[in-house]
């Protein structure tokens, strides 16, 4: 049980160290494919912002070539002094012949690059000539807005007028205020034969459609814009986020972006209800704006605010050249979704993972369990029958003992007087033999003979005789002859017995070997077919010698010299106790 508590504990500590590497391994492998996604947005943004700003290049490039190619035109010179002079002289502009011959030179041209219109700008900065007649005669609007870069143009240079209000300011407005109408121009120098700039030629170029054409090659996935913006943050070109603003408020319902949003750092999402702690004209500008109307170029992938307060990543430049600045910026959360999306695969197999090792785990546990218990069960089992066999064991061992007993018995014991065997005599006289030989003690042998026996088998039968014998067995068994345990009593063969007394005097023995003939003779078993002064009764002859010189002898010389005693009974008649002599031996081989 507490062994399998620990492979329990030391499986949990395995898989959560695999998981925790894996969780490990993940976050690091995140961490450089956000690394390497983020790279990648860096120079997407990069590659598109130089893109964008290239495009406006070679646009305004092709502009400028066909606004110079117009402003070198001897012919435009000439009508130009004319509408100067006519200018000069105080004549009515709105009547100036001249105006009215450029008007119809230049109309085909506005109409084919969709131009809203010109102005031909005096030196003293009045407009003499436009499409219609209002501004004749007034302080020019790039006069107005940008003088400096009309006094570039008058100097010789062909001009590029980022975006101004298209109305003439008063001195009550403010920069910040939203303005409607937005124009820009592009300007040249009208140079007379004499090379001298006598006036500037300004084309009304539509920003809409100038930068539309430009910026919206800068519009990636669902949340991309690129912007274009002037020194002061404001907004240059349209935003795609137009109906966004207006419904948060920060454009009017018919205002359009451009001209009408700063980049302001709100602080926080305005499409989630944020609500700015600082008035409009306090709040600072974005990260990207601040920088760029610094004239500083950048990108940023950390993540910022934009004017809607939401974060994004983005690039932006400072135009030198043209003096408005262009920014792509992207949502963070769009620019990440690569990411995001691989990170949330990351997270769904992970968790499938630890789902799956879990139940693995429950099951495994679940069938070492199951298989513990079966072990158990089948250990109790085994147990149950080893305890069965052993018990079967120990009973057949107790049989078989009580049948080796039995045999060893029946192996020392014969079977009809229930007296020891001629073997079992024979061993035990060899044993006590030596035991004497080494005591230098005596040993007696008695030898019996039952007398007439074959007569008495032919009168009274075989079974009579065997009951006969039992008879005398059963008599020996109980005559306590034999005192010692070394002591042995035992049927020699036939009608034959013999004893055996170790340590013993020589009148025990005799009393013992008349004891044997008188007790058998007392039994009375009737016997009519002896000789005829014998008692009509069974009786036996027996023979005994005592030793104490074992020595000298053999064991089965004794019990030959006993049986020689016997002999001697026999011969003297039968029924009586003869002790054996040396000259009976001699008789007998006699
Ligand atoms: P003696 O007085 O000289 O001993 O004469 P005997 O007849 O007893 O001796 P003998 O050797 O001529 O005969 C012995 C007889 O004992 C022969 C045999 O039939 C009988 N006998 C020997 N063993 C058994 C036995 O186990 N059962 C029976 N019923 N008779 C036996
Ligand atoms: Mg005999
Ligand atoms: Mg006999």
């Amino acid at each position: 049980m507490q062994q399998s508590k620990r492979q329990t504990i030391r499986a949990i500590i395995l898989i959560t160290t695999f998981m925790g590497a894996v969780v490990l391994l993940s976050v690091v492998a995140l961490q450089q494919i956000k690394a390497s996604t983020t790279e990648q947005i860096r120079d997407n943004l990069q590659t598109l912002l130089l893109t964008v700003q290239e495009a406006h290049h070679i646009l305004v490039e092709q502009r400028r070539f066909a606004l110079s190619s117009i402003a070198e035109n001897t012919g435009v010179a000439a009508l130009t002094q004319r509408m100067l002079d006519d200018h000069n002289n105080k004549v009515p502009l709105a009547d100036s012949q001249a105006l009215k011959s450029f008007r119809s030179f230049i109309s085909p041209i506005i109409r084919k690059f969709g131009d809203q219109g010109f102005f031909i700008v005096a030196p003293n900065k009045v407009t003499i000539a436009a499409m219609d007649n209002a501004s004749l005669g007034t302080l020019n609007l790039i006069a107005q807005q940008k003088p400096a870069l009309l006094a570039k143009a008058f100097a010789g240079e062909t001009v590029f007028i980022p975006p101004i209000s298209a109305h003439i300011s008063t001195k009550t407005s403010k920069a910040s205020q939203p303005q409607q109408d937005t124009t820009m121009f592009l300007v040249a120098p009208i140079v007379n034969r004499e090379q001298e700039v006598i006036a500037a030629l300004a084309l009304r170029i539509n920003p809409k459609k100038y930068f539309s054409s430009v910026t919206t090659l800068g519009r990636i996935g669902d949340s991309g814009e690129t912007y274009a913006f002037d020194e002061s943050g404001q907004l240059l070109t349209e935003s795609r986020f137009g109906d966004q603003l207006r419904t948060l408020n920060i454009l009017g319902t018919s205002e359009s972006g451009m001209l009408n949003i700063q980049f302001k750092d709100p602080g926080g999402v305005l499409t989630q209800d944020h609500q700015p702690a600082l008035p409009y004209e306090q709040r600072p500008l974005t990260l990207m704006a601040a920088q760029a109307t610094q004239g500083k170029s950048g990108v940023n992938t950390q993540g910022y605010l934009d004017y809607r307060g939401v974060p994004v990543m983005g690039a932006w430049i400072w135009d030198h050249n043209f003096q408005f600045g262009i920014a792509t910026e992207i949502n963070v959360e769009e620019a990440l979704a690569p990411y995001y999306r691989t990170r949330n695969t990351f997270i769904q197999v992970f968790s499938i993972t630890l789902i799956m090792v879990t139940l693995l785990l429950k099951l495994i546990f679940r069938l070492q369990r199951q298989h513990r218990a079966k072990i158990e069960q089948t250990n109790a089992e085994l147990e149950q029958r080893v305890k069965e066999r052993t018990a079967d064991l120990e009973k057949i061992q107790k049989e078989l003992s009580a049948a080796n007993e039995e045999l060893a018995v029946l192996a020392t014991t014969d079977s009809l007087t229930g007296l020891y065997n001629r073997r079992q005599f024979d061993n035990q006289l060899n044993l006590e033999w030596q035991r004497c030989l080494r005591d230098e003690k005596s040993l007696a042998i008695i030898l019996f003979d039952v007398d007439y026996f074959k007569q008495y088998n032919d009168h009274y039968g075989h079974l009579m005789g065997d009951i006969c014998l039992k008879s005398i067995g059963t008599l020996l068994n109980e005559a306590d002859i034999t005192k010692r345990p070394s002591d042995i009593i035992a049927r020699y063969g036939g009608e034959e017995f013999i004893v055996m007394l170790s340590n013993t005097d020589h009148d025990y023995c005799q009393q013992a070997a008349q004891r044997i003939c008188d007790q058998i003779r007392s039994l009375a078993i009737p016997h009519e077919y002896t000789k005829e002064n014998h008692p009509q009764v069974v009786t036996v002859s027996v023979g005994f010698i005592i030793c104490d010189q074992l020595l000298e002898l053999r064991p089965n010389q004794l019990v030959s010299r006993a049986d020689i005693a016997l002999y001697s009974a026999k011969h003297a008649g039968r029924n009586q106790v003869v002790e054996y002599h040396d000259d009976q031996r001699d008789a007998s081989r006699r």
